[in-house]
């Protein structure tokens, strides 16, 4: 009984917070264990797409900030690297005021979304004049402009986009995206967002850590070990600021510490 006690004080807890002894969580099942233990009870999450549209039809989101986001103003030099006329792109974007923010600094933004209420409240809070055309390449799909077209809000499932669309970027805002799709896209979310890195394309990733045992997410709980193994291998790595962000918000939630990441990920040149 001693040595098996042992055992599970000594494995588990190096199993559970270091994550090591896996050398790729992107390597899809082979370490779904480790990603599993690593991601407690939100390793198999899944929110519907009809989930999220019903979220902006209610008006639950909460997600939504009307101030542009002090990550990306704290580190809007170190994105912009002395570079002018920056095209940005946005994930799951919802209505984030951020995209006003630089496309007013001169710069231009693809988003892209799957609530056509958001899209068309972002246009409209923000007293632009907009244009809706289809996709060819995307069935189904739409995009709105406004009209200098320095703003492109794509109505679709992000899984859809691809480098086709608008060629690569050189530049990527990750504000409630990797943290808000579901924790077993991860993998396929990272190779999309790389395909769409130029090479001198700068990626400020904000990322949120608590414990994913007391919280069901979204937003979701990604650990910087699963950043890593997620862009790692193609790109560095360099996590510019952490902060705790706990507010009444998460203590509400159940949480008692919440941390906010920003990392700047960048291709390696080779
Ligand atoms: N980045 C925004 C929105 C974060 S919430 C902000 O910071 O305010 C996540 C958003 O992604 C929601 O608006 C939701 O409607 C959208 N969404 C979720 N999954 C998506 C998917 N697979 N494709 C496109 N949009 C998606």
């Amino acid at each position: 009984t001693r040595s098996k006690t042992g055992l599970l004080l000594v494995v588990l807890p190096r199993f559970i917070h270091s994550g090591k002894g896996c050398s790729s969580l992107s390597t899809g099942g082979r370490c779904k264990t480790n990603r599993t233990s690593m991601l407690g009870q939100q390793a198999d999450r899944v929110m519907a797409l009809g989930e999220w549209e019903e979220r902006w039809q209610q008006d639950r989101i909460g997600f939504h900030q009307p101030e542009v986001h002090k990550m990306l103003e704290n580190n809007i030099d170190k994105v912009l690297n002395g570079r002018t006329g920056v095209c940005f792109f946005f994930p799951l974007c919802g209505k984030a005021v951020d995209m006003k923010w630089l496309a007013d600094l001169g710069h231009s933004v693809v988003g892209v979304e799957i609530s056509e209420k958001a899209i068309q409240q972002f246009f409209e809070e923000n007293n632009m004049t907009y244009s809706e055309e289809p996709v060819p390449a995307i069935p189904g799909a739409k995009v709105y402009k406004n009209s200098e077209k320095n703003i492109s809000l794509y109505q679709c499932n992000l899984f859809t986009f691809s480098s086709s669309i608008e060629g690569q970027f050189g530049a990527i805002w990750d504000r409630g995206s990797l943290v808000a799709i579901n924790p077993g896209d991860r993998e396929k979310y990272a190779d999309l967002i790389i395909s769409l890195m130029a090479k001198d394309c700068r990626y400020l990733l904000d990322t949120l850590l608590y414990n994913p045992d007391l919280y069901q997410g979204p937003p979701f709980f990604v650990p910087d070990e699963q950043v890593h193994s997620l862009f790692g291998s193609s790109c560095d790595i360099e996590l510019l600021h952490s902060e705790d962000a706990l507010t009444d918000k998460q203590r509400k939630w159940g949480l008692d510490k919440f941390t906010e990441n920003v990392h700047l990920i960048t291709p390696k040149s080779n």
